[in-house]
Order: C-alpha cells, then structure tokens, then sequence
C-alpha cells in the first residue's frame, strides 16, 4: 500500500490499529456525545479517552486540550483566539518567517485588523535565533508563535529558550509541533509552552483531526460558535471517530516513538548520504544534526525538482518538490527562500519524509533510479552551470503551470 511512498510529511497513511479503534464509532456506538440517552454515552466516553490519550502525548492535562477540525483550525484557535482576548492588552505578536501557511495567513489577516507583527527572519539552516525573538518582544507583545520543526526542509529550532524569552516577559507562547510530534517527545510540564497545535494524520490518525493544548489558566476566544463543545471553545457535534483514532494514534505514537525514531533515522541517513554521495552538485537544504529524523530535503543544481518529482512517481516513488503550485504560477518554497536558496535552485529540491512503514528497500530503490534521471533531466534542462534566472526570467521560460 505504502512501497515507494516518501512523502510522509504530506499525508501519513492510518494505522490500521487505529483503523479498528474507529469503526466501531460510525457503526454501533452512532450517538451524539451529548445526548441524554444511554446511545450517547459510549460516543461521550470515547472522546474523554482519546482526550486523555492526546494529552498524554505531551504531559497534558486532558482538560488543556480542545479537539478541532486539524492542525489548521488549532493555530487559527491559537493565534487569532489569543489575540482577540488580549487586543486591549496589546496589539504585537512575534513569529517567524518559515511558519506554516495555517499561522501566517492568519497573522496576515489579524494585521489587517490593526495588529502588529514581527516575522523573525532564520538563518541558512532554517534555525530561527532565540535573541532576534527575545529583541522583538516589545511591551505591547501579547504573543509569540514559532514552529518547533520545520516539516519541509526538517530544521528543529530552539523552542525551549525561545518559550523561556517570552515567559520572561510575561508574553504567552504558541507552538506549532505538527511536524516533531511522532519524532520528539514534548513535555508541557518541563517546557513553558502556553498553547501547542497538534494534528492526528501526523501521528498516523486520520485526517480533518487536531487540537490545541490551552496551559490551564490561559484564555482564549472561540472562533466557531454553536453549541457550546468542547467547553465553548469548539462549537460543533464531536468528530467521534476521528477523535477516537486521534486517541488511540497518539498512544500508539508515544508509546513507539524511540523505536520508530531509531528504526527510520539510519534509513535516512542511507537515502540522504546515498544522494549527496552519488549525485554530483546535491545539497542538504536543512541542517545535517538538530533534524527531524525522517527528513532529508535535498537540492539537486540544474534541473527542476517537479521534473524530478514526476520521474520518480513514474518509477513507484513519491515524493515532495521544494514548490507549491498556487493558482497560474509555479512559486518556489517561501521556507528555502528565507534561507537564502536562490530562487531556481529552490525549484530543484526534493523534500523525501520517511515514517512507519518505510524499507530499506524503499530507499535501495531510490538510490537506483534517481541518478539515471537526473543525468537524463539534466541533458534535456535549460538550466545550465554558471547560468541564473532571476524571478521575472523563470516565469518567462514557460513555467507557467
Ligand atoms: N502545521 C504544519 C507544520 C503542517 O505541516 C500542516 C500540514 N500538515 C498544518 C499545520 C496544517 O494541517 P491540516 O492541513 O491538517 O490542518
């Protein structure tokens, strides 16, 4: 089902444990959490366990965590719910440059509402600099928000010293862990982190399931308003299943990570080594050590990495490209831009993410075909060594997708 597929940080295929955990939840037990009757009550149970199980992932308390449509409704819920309680506080919120579009679109938004906000920039490797944070922090700052690893080119960045910068100022802190929840244990108790977005799909549960972690104490406004789930702050009848599998994935996720963790690390190694090794003019995108395990995100010079990624799809591999189509124009990686890749050889890359059910024979595949396309690739390309396009001269030359 999964031969050949590394592209784990797009789309993680269920566990089939989680699989079974679930069925039942859309067959017998069909209730409504919150009805009366005795049919509800199986559905009402199923969501307090799979809560406890999430919040165990991080050292939670089950009552800090509130189930939301994903990942992207969670940072919506962290960061513009943040900052519509605290607008009489302040109107100043500190992130960075590489965050998940679900943060920086709705950052955009809240500066059209009057907010202020500070995008640290990063450094080559995607490390974001705890004191560029620590200088942007201001007396009106109500919130800080930064990614603990980028999912695209792997980078873990210093979250710890960053959460201790604003909690030094009395200034809340937000986290994305999205991409180093199956990889990096997180300990809310230990770690001074006020609010953290997590996804199931990225612990092998199903997809359209997250939550948020609210420290308890700290207040945030719903966004969705209704029926008054998930103590007002998500309005809605529970996704019983999905909440379910949730649950019951991030026990499987904690109880298995360092197995997993030293399972899939070496297979990474082999692949990235494997390439940068044989491969002439490939660079790591990314730090070599403080990576995410199952990451490699590598440039290949002079050929176009959506060339690359079908060529490989046609061999029974797929991965990701360093570009995210968007309406008429091919636009590459807003992430290796504000590391400074340039902006063609931000088009060559392949982001490769690796996970439970990845092979040495996997990657052996790889290794085999992926030189013999890129030579081929690279004798039909018109990008050539020494030669460079700006912006404007890439979209000319027919990339217009
Ligand atoms: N944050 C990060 C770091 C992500 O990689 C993603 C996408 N997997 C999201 C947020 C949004 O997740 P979703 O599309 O499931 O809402």
């Amino acid at each position: 089902m999964t031969k050949g597929y590394l592209d784990y940080q797009s789309g993680m295929p269920v566990d089939p444990r989680v699989v079974e955990a679930m069925v039942p939840y859309m067959t017998e037990h069909c209730g409504n959490p919150a009805v009366l009757h005795s049919v509800g009550d199986p559905a009402r149970e199923a969501v307090e366990q799979a809560r406890a199980q999430v919040a165990a992932l991080i050292g939670a308390e089950p009552s800090e965590i509130v189930f939301t449509s994903g990942a992207t409704e969670a940072n919506n819920l962290g960061v513009k719910g943040v900052a519509m309680k605290l607008r009489k506080k302040g109107k100043h919120i500190v992130s960075s440059v590489i965050e998940h579009r679900s943060v920086i679109t709705p950052l955009k938004y809240l500066e059209r509402e009057g907010f202020e906000v500070t995008y640290v920039p990063v450094d080559a490797e995607a490390f974001v600099d705890p004191k560029a944070v620590e200088a942007a922090i201001r007396d009106d700052t109500i919130l800080v928000s930064i990614m603990m690893a980028n999912g695209e080119v792997g980078t873990i960045e210093p979250v710890g010293p960053i959460a201790d910068a604003a909690r030094a100022r009395g200034v809340l802190f937000h986290t994305d862990v999205v991409a180093a929840q199956a990889w990096i244990p997180i300990d809310v108790t230990t770690l001074p982190f006020d609010l953290v977005t997590l996804s199931s799909n990225d612990v092998y549960g199903p997809k359209g399931v997250g939550a948020l972690y609210i420290r308890k104490g700290v207040r945030v406004e719903a966004l969705i308003h209704g029926g008054g789930q998930e103590n007002g702050l998500r309005s809605g009848t529970e996704n019983v299943p999905g909440i379910v599998g949730f649950g019951k994935a991030a026990e499987i996720a904690k109880a298995e990570m360092q197995g997993e963790v030293e399972r899939v690390k070496p297979l990474r190694d082999r692949l990235m080594e494997g390439i940068l090794g044989t491969i002439a003019d490939s660079t790591l995108n990314g730090p070599p050590d403080r990576r995410l395990p199952n990451n490699a995100n590598i440039r290949i010079a002079f050929v176009e990495g959506e060339s690359l990624l079908l060529s490989l799809d046609m061999e029974g591999v797929q991965v990701s490209s360093g570009s995210a189509c968007s309406a008429k124009t091919l636009e590459p990686s807003y992430v290796q831009l504000a590391m400074g890749v340039k902006h063609e050889e931000a088009h060559g890359s392949l982001q490769f993410t690796m996970g439970r059910w990845t092979t040495e024979e996997d990657v052996d595949h790889v290794l085999e075909v992926l030189p013999g396309i890129v030579e081929r690739l690279r004798k039909m390309s018109a990008l050539k060594p020494g030669m460079t396009y700006d912006k404007e001269d890439f979209r000319d030359h027919g990339h217009d997708h």
